[in-house]
């Protein structure tokens, strides 16, 4: 069966009314015919029939145990630290997501979690930095924003041989590109405001366990913390959910059209891709990313200034300026003063977030229509460069 098929197999037809679209059970508490006697329901926050419907359609996407639904991508990653205990450590990928790393820093480690970063695309150093107390390796592949891909078989390999689990941030490939529990991963956790939800219009979060055990505990946080999803934002990722192989096959097409095309252009220093030969972890992403290397694109310009990345970022017209990816709209933004705002200068050039870096998220329009609108706003840094070197001479020819 092909990736859509299954998925639209697993979207379950209502039981009671045979309604094809999943209902919105908009209900805070369920009525019992006598203390604990119920229909499998007894409070909204511990369980609700339409994040039930979501739930077990992300377990079954991520041939996982069982899927959790959260109000957003930061309180899914916040209910998998919260397995740990204070003196726990974490070994985490380098260029990490910056909320991410801000939750980890500011919070975790106050409450006595340690977390080391290395460069997991190559699992020699995760190896190396694994430590008795190392309880969760933490991975997103491909990163953001510099796509850096991480050899999840491998990685779980050496976390399991030192015991610790390893979770996966699965939200860039989407599981229509890659099934990390398959690979070994014991956890998956998705930002679903993004391609998931894939509209740009809502903010939610999942995690999908691999087995019973960390199911039942991954519930137990659920339940205990709150930070569930509602059932109107379930509904919406369902429907996004229907429409998601297809998409997410042609944010991968258009995306290798743009990244190729990028390439060609004087003013592009760096193009990241993993789908391009060049990228140094095409390899390994050909291998476990089945059917495409995803919707986002980034380029680091000759120009490395803050000034030239903003200058780009304001001339495109289809492509928007905005945080998040994954919609069908096509954003674009720069990671230096805006998603790793929070992430310290040289720790953000270290992982590779140059100053001019600029991210794509490739939406659903025509792939022709949007290589022209970049090319419209790169035209528009020479003529900018141009028109400064023409002012300094002038100046220089006054003084
Ligand atoms: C956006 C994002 C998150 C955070 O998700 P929210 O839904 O914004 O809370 C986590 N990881 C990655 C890779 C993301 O892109």
């Amino acid at each position: 069966m092909q990736a859509s098929t299954y998925l639209l197999q697993s979207i379950p037809v209502d039981e009671l009314t045979g309604a094809i679209a999943v209902p919105i059970y908009q209900t805070s508490t369920f009525v019992q015919e006598a203390p604990g006697v119920n229909k499998g329901y007894d409070y909204a926050r511990s369980g609700n029939p339409t994040r039930r419907a979501l739930e077990d359609l992300l377990a079954k996407l991520e041939y996982g145990h069982s899927g959790y639904a959260f109000a957003s991508g930061l309180a899914a990653i916040d209910a998998v630290v919260k397995l740990l205990s204070a003196g726990d450590q974490i070994v985490a990928i380098d260029d990490l997501y910056g909320g991410a790393f801000r939750l980890f820093e500011q919070v975790y480690r106050r409450f006595g979690i340690d977390i080391v970063y290395v460069d997991t695309a190559n699992p020699a150093e995760v190896a190396a930095a694994l430590t008795e107390r190392t309880k969760l390796v933490w991975l997103e592949s491909p990163s953001n924003p510099t796509l850096k891909v991480s050899d999840i078989q491998a990685i779980a390999d050496v976390a399991h041989a030192h015991g610790a689990l390893l979770c996966v941030d699965n939200t860039f490939a989407s599981p229509v590109l890659q099934q990390p529990i398959r690979l070994g991963a014991d956890i998956v956790v998705h930002s679903a405001t993004k391609y998931l939800g894939g509209h740009s219009d809502l903010i939610a979060g999942a995690v999908v366990a691999a087995t019973a055990e960390l199911g039942q505990q991954l519930k137990f946080i659920q339940n205990a913390s709150g930070g569930i999803l509602a059932p109107f934002d379930c509904f919406l990722v369902i429907r996004g959910l229907e429409t998601l192989a297809l998409r997410v096959e042609r944010h991968c097409s258009t995306a290798l059209k743009v990244a190729r095309y990028l390439q060609t252009r004087p003013e592009v220093a760096a193009v990241y891709y993993p789908g391009l030969e060049t990228h140094p972890n095409h390899a390994i992403a050909k291998k476990q990313q089945r059917s495409g290397f995803g919707g986002i694109v980034a380029l680091v310009l000759k120009d490395d200034t803050q000034e030239a990345a903003t200058r780009v970022v304001t001339s495109t017209q289809y492509f928007k300026l905005a945080e998040s990816l994954g919609g069908a709209k096509s954003l674009l933004c720069h990671p230096a003063t805006m998603t790793h705002k929070s992430t310290p200068v040289a720790q953000r050039r270290a992982a590779g977030v140059a100053d001019s870096l600029i991210r794509l998220s490739v939406g659903l329009e025509d792939a022709d229509d949007l290589i022209e609108d970049l090319g419209r706003a790169l035209d528009a840094l020479t003529a900018a460069k141009a028109e400064t070197e023409v002012e300094l001479e002038a100046e220089a020819q006054l003084a």
